[in-house]
């Protein structure tokens, strides 16, 4: 066929053959509008509306009411189920006839009682196949039922999408109705789209475009709309370009479908139970068709959701997993935060996942899958290849607001040296759609090109769910070796981590923790999650402890295995991205709060009967006194307030010892440590003194000056005070439960309103306290008791705030005499250091930073640290040591943070470095308090487990999994060093392994025992886990 030559006008040729698929322009004439062909009616159409989410069967008995298209239901959270009755025409035999159903909310489609795919506009998803070539001895009148949830993917904010959700939107039904899909017009569609995407990806630089251009044009040339006999000379010339092959070197992208889903975010974790299901039936669907398809899924939790809501699918999953199609990944109960949650818990999380994956799918998870979290842990890498993973993928760290990360694929170094291949795709998504803009973006944003020639490809709809659909499986196809684009391999992590690792040698290395420089505000938003999670926490902590001392003593005990894991996995669960960092709705925070009312309901009661089975030990009886436990792994000698009778005497105080994880009675030995004085002084000021600090308080609460009584040295820097709260406005650029930006630092102002000075509560004895009163504005206001305790080194402050702000920030801060360039904070399982100065942008952004109970900041011989029972969000500036402790955003809770707090945090200035200051271990006191036993006579004090090494700490002792004569003890070391130390029993210790943080016993690694002592050998900050038998 002769055509006259292309002129050079490449912006009308690509125009072109944009309008040729347009869905808006020209569909009257244009391909797009060959799409669909007949159309037909259902048979009829009614709805049942429910406010809750039932269960098929429940549904399928309700009243259904006729109803139409255009019609709109709802409100939001709502649920309407339709009842779908159709007749496909006979004349439709040998087409491809399609359900097509556009609706506001999410949809699913159930079909004989099952569901089998979900249809939500939002992801892509408005036509159900109901038969690819209708043939005679098929069904053609068929009941169907749609259950659609009144939200939208991402819930339903009013106004922005993170905004609080209107509770009043109307959910709107546009389309309903059988029609006949054209094939052969979707399959040029999709070549049409592809080449048009390459002429404008590629731009005007590249020949490979031009060809494309050239191509589409002469595509258009020879297709005519109205005839599908002209289809396939277009679809040739398609091919034609797609299979013009690259040479060896190009760039290999692992295409993997994905589907994230937050499993609570702008929606409750109910809706995330159907979200799970609608997207991971459309997958199987897919799977079904396609059987190259590979889809990754994280967070055992979903698959544990699934399994009990929809077991029909799970066994379908099942299937898919042993075929290879389906991959879980990750090996965590959920996608946690990467900063927040203790040591312990992020071991849990692991514990909890892997444990699952194998029993359910008889495989562990080789990768950790962590792409939408707030930032990452210096600790990690150990804990998980303690978990058998030695890689990892994320992207968030694309989100840095400042400093572009250098690497896409490197070895991620923790504190301890652990290394793990770690891979963010390049293309900074995880949810891409197989576009040709996902492959360039691949390669071109690639940080290690030449060094790494792999890059993962995470497509499909994420974060509220939907998942990959056909369409973005068949762009993919088509270009998995066309030149001038990367090569596409539908693959799975195990290959790509298997490639990169092949080709490692030129990867660098990044050491310490990977920070998010956003989301910072999240260390502080919705403080009662932040409260229960640390509380709870400690509770489980002295649960599992108080059980192994029962069982080690008592035969008859029943290690309380089930609850425990039941109490965990609710912990584990809001240790979700989005709320533990307090970024979700309302609804959300209502659900998490009453989990940890539930741990804490049912963690004090089996902590008590685990303390109440000791009773009958050789140092232990039914009595009418009260015993002492202490978790931790070190001797401790404190005051314990409250009204407490021994002896028959009514004491307000009383000072006790209790021996490291061991019990002792409530004896008080107030003789024998210098009492607490509190003096109120001519100028007005307070005077409180222990013989190990003086403190001296204003009438504003003020700490004027706190001495080091040891070394006479003051604390706080000259003229200026400690506990000096400040508010900021904390106006954010978008997210506003999460950010906190670094202009905040320039509203700063102090709170100095004083509602009622300075009086003293307690004038001394065992426990000096003053308290006052500040107003922080017209609605909000703090009362502080300030508490010094004989004995301690460390001064406490009780704190109550009554907050009602709208986007203010409350710190306290405490300027102090020590020069340092570096601070240090806890994290998991040890500490890290961060400047104090703003030299680079690397330093400055991180101008609020995490910790986990402590911070401090050191000089040669001096230093400061900074102790908190439920914060997260520190800053040292130079010497100003500052604790963050309320915000006030409003979205997506309008909500959050408003009400009643209660926090303590506490100031412990010392002599030597803060290993040899044991402020670790202080921090741990203040967040494990010494428990009371009532009814029970101690007769001598007893201790479990003894550790000879002030560096390390016993962290856990438990039940070991599915092993009832083992416990699994934990230990790390916490000051950075190389140590030996000597684990001691009372018991023989018959057997005693290296284990991994799986609790699989390393056989070929006896743990070296001498009668009831282990021998260990540490790294700094190694953690080891061994399995003993010692009854
Ligand atoms: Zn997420």
């Amino acid at each position: 066929m002769y055509h006259p030559p292309v002129l050079k006008n490449r912006r009308t040729l690509l125009e072109r053959s944009e309008k040729f698929i347009s869905d808006t322009y020209f569909t009257d004439c244009n391909l797009r509008g060959r799409l669909y062909g007949d159309t037909h009616q259902l048979t009829s159409l009614s709805v049942s509306q429910t406010a809750k989410r039932i269960s098929y069967s429940e549904a399928v008995q309700q009243n259904f009411q006729p109803c139409k298209v255009g019609d709109a239901f709802g409100s939001t959270w709502w649920t309407c189920w339709f009842k779908v009755v159709l007749k496909i025409p006979e004349a439709w035999r040998g087409k491809e006839v399609h359900l097509r159903w556009e609706s506001d909310g999410e949809g699913m489609l159930w079909r004989d009682e099952q569901p089998v795919q979900g249809l939500t506009k939002e992801g892509e998803k408005t036509s159900y196949i109901l038969s690819e070539c209708l043939k005679q001895n098929e069904p053609h009148s068929i009941t169907l039922y749609v259950e659609l949830a009144c939200n939208g993917l991402f819930g339903a904010g009013q106004g922005s999408f993170i905004a609080a959700p209107d509770p009043n939107r109307k959910y709107t039904l546009q389309k309903a109705e059988l029609v006949v899909f054209n094939r052969d017009v979707q399959e040029l569609l999709t070549d049409f789209e592809m080449l048009v995407d390459i002429v404008k990806m590629l731009g005007e630089e590249d020949q490979r475009g031009y060809q494309a251009l050239f191509t589409a044009n002469e595509m258009v040339n020879l297709c005519d709309p109205t005839d599908p006999d002209s289809f396939s000379s277009a679809r040739s010339l398609a091919q034609k370009f797609f299979s013009q092959r690259n040479g060896q070197s190009q760039h290999i992208v692992h295409a993997m479908g994905h589907c994230h889903i937050d499993s609570a975010w702008l929606w409750p974790y109910e809706e995330t139970i159907r979200k799970c299901a609608r997207s991971w039936v459309t997958v199987v669907r897919l799977m079904e068709k396609n059987p190259e398809f590979i889809f990754t899924c994280s967070q055992a939790q979903q698959f544990q959701w699934v399994k009990n809501w929809y077991p029909g699918l799970f066994s379908r999953i099942q299937y898919f997993v042993q075929k290879g199609q389906f991959i879980p990944v990750g090996g965590t109960w959920v996608e946690m935060d990467g900063n927040l949650p203790s040591g312990e818990s992020m071991v849990r999380q692991f514990l909890e996942g892997q444990n699952f994956f194998k029993a359910e799918f008889g495989q562990y998870c080789k990768e950790f899958w962590l792409p939408d979290t707030f930032g990452y842990s210096a600790q990690l890498p150990q804990i998980m290849q303690g978990a058998g993973i030695d890689r990892f993928l994320t992207q968030k760290l694309s989100w840095n607001l400042v400093n572009t990360f250098p690497h896409n694929t490197f070895f991620w170094e923790g504190i301890d040296g652990s290394q793990v291949l770690t891979h963010f795709p390049p293309g900074n998504s995880y949810e891409m759609k197989g576009k040709i803009e996902d492959l360039i973006k691949t390669v071109k944003h690639n940080k290690d090109k030449g060094r790494a020639n792999h890059s993962a490809v995470l497509f499909g709809f994420g974060d509220g769910g939907g998942g990959p659909t056909q369409l973005m499986l068949d762009r993919l196809q088509r270009v998995q070796d066309s030149d001038g684009l990367p090569r596409v391999n539908m693959s799975t992590p195990d290959r790509l981590f298997s490639e990169l690792q092949a080709e490692s040698g030129l990867l660098c290395t990044w050491s310490g923790e990977l920070f998010l420089e956003l989301h910072n505000g999240t260390y502080t938003t919705q403080a009662k999650i932040k409260l229960g999670n640390r509380r709870c926490e400690a509770l489980l902590h002295d649960v599992e402890v108080g059980s192994c001392l029962a069982l080690s003593q008592n035969v008859g005990f029943s290690y309380p295995t089930k609850q425990l894991q039941e109490l965990w996995r609710l912990l584990l669960l809001n240790q979700f991205h989005d709320v533990i960092p307090g970024s979700c709705i309302e609804m959300v925070v209502e659900d998490a709060l009453e989990y940890y009312k539930e741990i804490q309901k049912t963690g004090s009661r089996l902590l008590l009967s685990a303390c109440h089975a000791l009773r009958s030990t050789p140092w232990m009886e039914v009595g009418s006194g009260t015993a002492v436990l202490n978790t931790l792994s070190w001797d401790r000698t404190e005051v314990i307030p409250g009204c407490i009778i021994i002896l028959s005497q009514l004491l307000s105080t009383a000072l006790v010892k209790v021996p490291c994880v061991g019990v002792a009675s409530l004896t008080d030995l107030a003789g024998s440590v210098s009492k607490v004085t509190v003096t109120v002084q001519a100028d007005g000021t307070v005077r409180m003194e222990n013989g190990l600090l003086q403190a001296v308080l204003d009438r504003m609460g003020h700490l004027v000056s706190l001495l080091l009584v040891q070394t006479n040295r003051e604390a706080i820097s000259d003229g200026c005070f400690g506990n000096q709260f400040v508010l900021f406005d904390d106006v954010p650029l978008y997210w506003d439960a999460w950010d906190v930006m670094d202009y905040h630092l320039q509203t700063r102002k102090p709170v100095v309103d004083v509602i009622k000075p300075v009086q003293v509560l307690s004038s001394g004895g065992l426990r000096g306290s003053v308290t006052f009163s500040l107003r922080i504005s017209a609605k909000s206001s703090i009362t502080q008791e300030v508490i010094l305790d004989a004995n301690c080194p460390y001064i406490k402050f009780s704190t109550q705030v009554d907050w009602a702000e709208a986007h203010k920030f409350l710190k306290v801060e405490f300027p102090v005499q020590v020069r340092s360039s570096n601070a240090t904070y806890e994290i998991q399982f040890g500490h890290l250091q961060r400047p104090t100065h703003r030299n680079t942008s690397w330093d400055w952004v991180r101008f609020e930073v995490w910790g986990h109970k402590w911070a401090d900041v050191s000089e040669h011989g001096f230093g400061v640290a900074l102790l908190n029972d439920c914060k997260y969000g520190y800053s040292v500036h130079q010497n100003i040591m500052t604790l963050s402790l309320l915000r006030a955003p409003k979205a997506p809770d309008a909500n959050a943070d408003m009400g009643h707090h209660e926090f303590t945090y506490a100031v412990m200035p010392h002599a030597g470095s803060f290993q040899e200051a044991s402020v670790i271990q202080h921090a741990y006191n203040l967040n494990f308090p010494l428990r009371l036993i009532p009814d029970m006579n101690n007769i001598r004090p007893w201790s479990m487990f003894t550790v000879s090494s002030a560096a390390v700490i016993l962290e856990t002792i438990k039940q070991a999994e599915g092993k009832n004569n083992s416990l699994v003890v934990r230990l790390f070391e916490s000051h950075g060093s190389s140590v030996l130390a000597v684990l001691s029993t009372p018991f023989p210790v018959k057997e005693a392994w290296h284990c991994d943080l799986l609790e699989q016993p390393n056989y070929s690694r006896p743990a070296e025992v001498n009668d009831s002592k282990v021998s260990l050998t540490f790294r700094p900050f190694q953690i080891i886990s061994l399995l003993l038998r010692i009854f």
